[in-house]
């Protein structure tokens, strides 16, 4: 039977009051009843678009969704698991109004169904009711690498371990998961969540090194010679911070937002400040208005901050950021400061932040992404105080990196591949993810591992 509702159940979340003071998950996730209510509402029409052009890894969604109509949740875990080695992240943390609900029938005279949230439920729930059953699969001799134990070099990772392969990740950092672990803060992707799913990994026998670099503590001549690999992925992201280039960005109080997050995700993040914690500053204004400034701001709320700004240099039409983040964020207090572009980050006197330096911006022509460019209107100099500057404009690739291992780049450092095979310009050396596309998303970079996985697999049994 349909549910014919034009509504999607709520996901249930805190209050933004109780949110505002908190770090800890603000959805709550549908119950039983509710998700069973809501997978009601699939039409299980004959195209299923959001399977077939909305999913980047082709999650099975009609299936899925179907079990837990019938209230057969573990079967639909399993359907989920046969693509993605990572639904509870994805059900939380996908655009999903881009991809699969952005697809969806029912979104045509009404809302689409919940996705996302059936996603994180059905994850959720094998979670909290089934201990790990995964299990090693039986070796077919070869050895893979991959670098980067982000999205991209999980997927890869957990598709290369079922197929067979012996996989080592190697990462850089001390901590797993990338960008999921350090980057997304705590309340909207808890780290234990993350964790889990990696411990499956684990499970299926995939070895994870951290404190390893490539480029520091070993080298693809390394790798594919004297340790034995037969091939490489590469998913070491594109995190190096951009800066706004203006003065008074080394200013004692400015941050870069990378660097910001890092330490409210990581325990150790803030050793350099007395009792290893942020301080509580007066006014912070990030400057940014995609995602990430999203994150920085209602993690600067968290703080404990008497007000954050969110200073952007467009109008609100223009933000790249999504569309509940922005709501989540005003309803926890962010205010926003539209049309306004910093050219100076103002010094007390003493080396501290006093506020930032903007000008006035109206929106001029379109540029080359179809975004009205902002123009400065001149004579308009004038100073939004705040005692902190957190800049969220922003990453790109690692240069150095990318020189040391000699691939392939294109005219915006991202490594070149084959887009078939995902292979770059050095044979068996096969790359995905931020990478290779720049900063994107999550389940684009699990797309990518997923079809480097399948791509080294055809390579290597040739
Ligand atoms: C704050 C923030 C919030 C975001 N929110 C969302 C969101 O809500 N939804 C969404 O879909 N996307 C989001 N994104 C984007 C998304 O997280 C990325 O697109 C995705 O993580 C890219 O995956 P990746 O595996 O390519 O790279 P990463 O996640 O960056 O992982 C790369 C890994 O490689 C490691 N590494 C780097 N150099 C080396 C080296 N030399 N040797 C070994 N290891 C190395 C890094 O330490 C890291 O662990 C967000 C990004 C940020 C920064």
């Amino acid at each position: 039977m349909i549910n014919f509702t034009r509504k999607k159940n709520p996901m249930p979340e805190l209050e933004p009051e109780v949110r505002r003071g908190s770090f800890a998950e603000s959805q709550t996730g549908y119950t039983e009843e509710e998700a069973v209510c809501e997978a009601m509402r699939c039409l299980k029409c004959r195209e299923h678009p959001c399977m077939t052009s909305g999913c980047p890894v082709h999650n099975r969604i009609p299936d899925f969704i179907d079990m837990i109509c019938q209230g057969r949740f573990e079967d639909a875990y399993q359907i989920l698991r046969t693509t993605t080695c990572l639904p509870a992240v994805c059900g939380r943390v996908c655009p999903q109004e881009e991809q699969c609900e952005g697809r969806c029938v029912r979104g045509i005279r009404g809302q689409s169904v919940a996705v996302g949230a059936l996603e994180r439920f059905v994850a959720d729930w094998h979670r909290e009711h089934v201990a790990a059953e995964l299990k090693a699969r039986e070796g077919n001799g070869k050895k893979v690498a991959v670098v980067g134990a982000g999205p991209a070099g999980l997927a890869a990772a957990g598709d290369l371990a079922e197929l067979g392969y012996g996989v080592t990740v190697f990462e850089k950092s001390q901590v797993l998961g990338g960008v999921l672990t350090y980057g997304i803060p705590q309340f909207r992707l808890p780290k234990d969540i993350v964790e889990d799913e990696i411990s499956q990994l684990k499970a299926l026998g995939v070895s994870f090194e951290t404190g390893r670099a490539l480029g520091e503590d070993l080298s693809l001549d390394d790798l594919l010679g004297s340790m034995g690999f037969s091939a490489v992925f590469l998913g070491f992201g594109a995190g190096i911070s951009r800066t706004m280039n203006i003065p008074g960005e080394d200013l004692k109080g400015c941050f870069q937002a990378q660097d910001f997050l890092n330490g409210i995700n990581l325990k150790e993040g803030f050793s350099g400040f007395p009792e290893g914690r942020f301080p509580k500053y007066g006014t912070i204004a990030v400057v940014g208005g995609g995602n990430v400034a999203m994150d920085a701001c209602r993690s600067a709320v968290r703080t404990g901050a008497g007000k954050v700004l969110i200073v952007y240099r467009r109008s609100e039409a223009e933000m790249p950021a999504h569309e509940g983040e922005i709501r989540e964020a005003r309803d926890e207090g962010v205010e926003f400061v539209f049309l306004h572009n910093p050219v100076r980050v103002v010094d007390d006197g003493s080396g501290k932040v006093a506020g930032l330096e903007c000008l006035d911006t109206k929106l001029g022509e379109d540029d080359s992404r179809g975004h009205r460019k902002p123009v400065n209107i001149p004579g308009t100099e004038h100073v939004v105080p705040a005692d902190c500057v957190i800049m969220a404009v922003g990453t790109g690739a690692d240069d150095e990196l990318l020189g040391k291992c000699g691939l392939e780049t294109d005219s915006k450092g991202r490594i070149r591949v084959d887009p078939e095979t995902m292979e770059t310009s050095r044979p068996r050396v096969f790359a995905g993810g931020d990478a290779v596309t720049g900063p994107l998303t999550v389940i684009s970079a699990m797309g990518a591992g997923r079809r480097a996985a399948a791509a080294i697999h055809r390579k290597l049994s040739a």
